[in-house]
């Protein structure tokens, strides 16, 4: 279920849900309020790998009900960790 979701600017150290890296202060990050599971949950996401995460549910890569395990992507990018062992070069 979703809730809100808002753009915010880190004024401390979050971390990325996507891609498991830090978002460091200053930098635009994406917040997510909703509930997954039957659980009430706050995800923040990096600008690219939030559109990195929008792009796996249009290109039906993932369905609307599917989740992600913390850091199982590549920062801004659709590639897996399990899938590749270093970080690919960002296409465009
Ligand atoms: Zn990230």
């Amino acid at each position: 279920m979703f809730l809100s979701e808002a753009w915010r600017k880190a004024r401390k150290t979050h971390r990325c849900w996507y891609c498991g890296e830090d978002i460091v202060p200053g930098e635009r990050y994406h917040v997510w309020n909703g509930m997954t599971d039957g659980q009430f949950g706050t995800t923040k996401t990096h600008r690219e790998c939030n559109e990195a995460w929008q792009s796996l549910y249009r290109d039906r890569i993932l369905m609307d009900d599917d989740g992600l395990d913390f850091g199982e992507y590549w920062r801004g990018t659709t590639v897996r960790k399990d899938d590749s062992e270093t970080r690919p070069v960002a296409a465009g």
